[in-house]
């Protein structure tokens, strides 16, 4: 089995479920007490979400690359980076390490087109929606068609996650917002949904919309048991 190396933190409340969820698969996949071999650094994710609020990228990218160095160094085989808006810096830490990246999107968009959806909603932070290292790669290297909400209604959603999903609080006025939300993206045409935010899953669960969900936690962990275990 090889090693996964988890580069967390951000927020520790999807960390978590990332632990949990790949253990499972591993038990899941060999039986008996068979559990995965992980190599975690886990971030103090104040001072880095700082860091992104002022749009200082060039310091994240020095903080990210070295705790990757160390993750490496601490004997992972290949590597994920447990939130999706740090994928902005996906190709300058996959340029710090010798071992590969298992890239969240990619991971993602996979499984989107194997479900045929080729028009996608997608939820998660303002970075995440907007930018091109993740929107962008799911039209420009998947082929999705890709929407997203309104710019007020992006500011909800990103406020929900760093101001109540990272520090654990899931409150059902919110769950509310966010089903509203998705209503007005299935409006535009989406055929499902990316919950591009690995903390989106504590929040919004298939019993709660009437449209398939495409939760990156679990995407994400699934590839990476797969991959630990080259099946
Ligand atoms: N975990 C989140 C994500 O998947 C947001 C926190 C962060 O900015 O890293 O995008």
């Amino acid at each position: 089995m090889k090693t996964i190396g988890l580069l967390g933190g951000m927020s520790w409340e999807s960390t978590a479920l990332y632990y949990k969820l790949i253990n499972e698969g591993i038990r899941k996949e060999l039986g008996g007490l068979h559990s995965a071999q992980i190599a975690m650094y886990s971030v103090d994710f104040h001072p880095l979400e700082q860091l992104m609020a002022e749009g200082n990228w060039k310091e994240l990218e020095k903080h990210l690359c070295q705790y990757a160095t160390q993750i490496e160094k601490g004997g992972a085989d290949f590597l994920l980076i447990c939130t999706n808006t740090m994928h902005k810096l996906a190709d300058q830490i996959q340029g710090a390490i010798s071992i590969p990246l298992l890239h969240l999107a990619d991971a993602t968009a996979e499984k989107v087109k194997s479900e045929k959806k080729n028009t996608i909603g997608l939820l998660g932070t303002k970075v995440t929606m907007t930018e091109d290292f993740y929107k962008g790669r799911l039209i420009e290297q998947h082929g999705l068609n890709v929407v997203t909400p309104s710019d007020d209604d992006m500011d909800i959603v990103d406020r929900i996650i760093f101001d109540e999903l990272c520090k654990g609080i899931v409150s059902e006025e919110s769950r509310i917002e966010y089903q509203r939300i998705i209503g007005t993206l299935q409006e535009q045409g989406a055929k499902g949904i990316i919950l591009g935010c690995t903390e989106i899953c504590m929040l919004v669960g298939p019993g709660d919309v009437d449209i398939q969900l495409f939760n990156t936690t679990d995407i994400h962990a699934e590839a990476a048991v797969r991959m630990a275990l080259k099946i």
